[in-house]
């Protein structure tokens, strides 16, 4: 990826620069740690760029780590979408991915070290007395009774623990910090608890499971890992993280957190408990529905892996919160797409069209570019015939003043065809649906521009009756109605915001034959109408795709707008 322009610098930057100015030897060692519950979306997009980019631009390396310590939420099917869509983004963790189960034997030494060291305890506070004990911002922890048992009696108990000898949720390992701290997080967390699930790597070995606050960390150390970037809600459990650090002995190595702002974009929820149950909930399809922010939905509607890189290193990194707006994520493709996309033509909305003077049986075929944006694109043959299909759009019998489109006695351009006239047209005289348009065409403008010099004000795309290819075309809106879905209003849920007409589906679409030499997931521009990709749902002659944006730039137009 060097060959793209390399993020601009940011504070982590400057942090990696100025220990690499005290110490040269210094390694830059990151990780990317998702937990198995769910597929990634964009805003996990931002932590891999960025995990992974200054991996690459550090020479260092980053790691690939599953933080797989919840067993009842997590699972095989979202691993595997997890390393799929890592390495659809362009990234490569060569041999180093790692899972969090991997070390429970590890965790569970570790922990047994504390415990030695008078750090750490067994309780049995029942969850809610747990809550209770730990007081708030404003009122002090209470030690619970269980605090200064023997080292013992500990021992024993967590390892009556480890062998399931108690019900979920009867016992705790606990961390003995300070019940007074100003920080909850430093209240006597809970390291360990009890939970008789079937983990998706260990089965049933286990029946403890480490907490996130404290696996992570040791994760973080035993894979030497140099610095630990996570989203600015977990800067209160730095205390706690570097505590952890500091109280566990022979560590290999002493990672450093730093917090930076998480991605939130315009239109959507990027949370996973959120996605998952729009998922379960019917209201989108599948994960990896075209309109769903994740990965796996972005690459379906079209998205491409440089796009989404682009527009991380757009969106930039910092420590404010803020809101960025789905169209620039929009503007981070188009140009990637204008450059690559195949074009062609389709029509969505198909009006048959006549041309009384073109032979009957015959088939001209026009040589036309598949790309003008690519020299090296090539071109592809485009069948001309008598009748052919137009966008209802493109014709009025009875237009308004600035409409140059087609109309009756006018004169108007079939892209790369010819010029034709329209001469009449036919109508369903109880609906007014205009049922068939006749034209005239004029064979001495082929190639759709007249040696005489004559000028048109419209040019239609279009599809041969005879050879074109039937589809179906889905359209997209935002998933939601409002800017930002996680602001509700009082009594509201994200799920009331829901955009009703955030699908359309067009059944009977006329597309040209090229179409059909084509692979699921091929970007096109459908001249006029927009970028679509070839969906996973396509069968031969039955084509389906998604637009994924139009061919307007509203990004450029806000940024100017705004200026102005
Ligand atoms: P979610 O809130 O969607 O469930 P999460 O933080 O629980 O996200 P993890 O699987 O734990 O999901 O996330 C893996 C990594 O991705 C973490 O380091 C996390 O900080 C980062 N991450 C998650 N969401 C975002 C986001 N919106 N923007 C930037 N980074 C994110
Ligand atoms: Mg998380």
């Amino acid at each position: 990826m060097s060959e793209e322009t390399p993020a601009p610098t940011n504070f982590i930057k400057n942090i990696i620069s100025e220990d690499l100015a005290h110490n040269s030897e210094k390694k830059i060692h990151t990780r990317f740690p998702p937990e198995p519950n769910g597929y990634l979306h964009i805003g996990h997009a931002k932590s891999i760029v960025l995990n992974f980019g200054l991996a690459e631009e550090y020479t260092g390396k980053c790691n690939l780590r599953m933080d797989d310590t919840n067993p009842t939420k997590e699972n095989e099917e979202y691993v595997q979408s997890i390393v799929e869509d890592v390495k659809w983004l362009g990234y490569d963790w060569q041999d180093r991915l790692y899972y969090a189960s991997d070390y429970y034997e590890k965790l569970y030494e570790i922990a047994l070290g504390l415990i030695r060291d008078g750090k750490a305890y067994v309780c049995q506070l029942t969850p809610e007395q747990t809550r209770e004990y730990r007081g708030t911002l404003t009122k002090p922890g209470t030690p619970s009774p269980y605090r200064d048992r023997s080292v013992e009696e500990n021992l024993s108990l967590f390892e009556e623990m480890r062998q399931g000898k108690f019900p979920d949720g009867s016992h705790t390992l606990r961390a003995k910090i300070d019940m007074a701290s100003g920080n909850l997080n430093m209240r006597d967390p809970v390291m360990y608890r009890i939970m008789k699930a079937e983990h998706h790597r260990t089965g049933d070995a286990w029946k403890i499971y480490p907490m996130y606050d404290y696996a992570h960390v040791i994760s973080d150390a035993l894979e030497d890992i140099t610095y630990s970037l996570c989203t600015l809600e977990f800067e209160d459990h730095r205390p706690l993280y570097n505590w952890f650090l500091e109280n566990v002995a022979g560590l290999p190595g002493t990672p450093r957190q730093i917090e930076f702002a998480r991605l939130n974009l315009s239109y959507t929820v990027l949370s996973k408990r959120k996605l998952s149950e729009l998922v379960s909930s019917g209201l989108v399809k599948s994960w990896d529905d075209p309109r769903m922010p994740t990965i796996a939905g972005l690459r379906r509607r079209g998205f491409t892996p440089k796009s989404l890189r682009k527009f991380c290193y757009m969106i930039g990194v910092s420590k404010a919160d803020n809101l960025v707006e789905i169209a620039m994520l929009e503007f981070a493709l188009r140009e990637d797409l204008n450059q690559n996309a195949r074009r062609a033509m389709v029509v969505m909305n198909p009006l048959k069209v006549i041309i009384d003077n073109f032979p009957e049986g015959k088939t001209e075929w026009l040589e036309v570019e598949n790309n003008p944006e690519d020299p090296n694109s090539g071109t592809r043959r485009v069948p001309f015939t008598r009748e052919i299909y137009i966008e209802r759009e493109d014709f009025q019998e009875d237009p308004p003043k600035k409409y140059f489109r087609m109309a009756p006695g006018r004169e108007v351009r079939f892209m790369k065809a010819y010029y034709v006239t329209c001469i009449d047209y036919k109508k369903d005289p109880r609906t007014g649906e205009i049922l068939e348009v006749h034209c005239t065409y004029d064979p001495k403008t082929r190639g759709g521009w007249s040696e005489d010099g004559r000028k048109v004000k419209g040019t239609s795309h279009w599809v041969s009756a005879q050879y074109a290819v039937e589809g179906e075309v889905r359209l997209y809106e935002h998933l939601f109605t409002k800017e930002n879905p996680e602001q509700v209003e009082e009594g509201k849920e994200y799920k009331d915001y829901i955009n009703e007409n955030s699908l359309t589906v067009l059944k009977h679409c006329k597309m040209e034959p090229s179409i059909e030499q084509s692979e699921v997931g091929e970007h096109f521009q459908f001249l006029r109408m927009g970028y679509f990709c070839k969906d996973k749902d396509s069968r031969s002659h039955r084509l389906v795709f998604n637009k994924t944006v139009g061919l307007q730039d509203k990004w450029a137009k806000m940024q100017k707008k705004n200026k102005g």
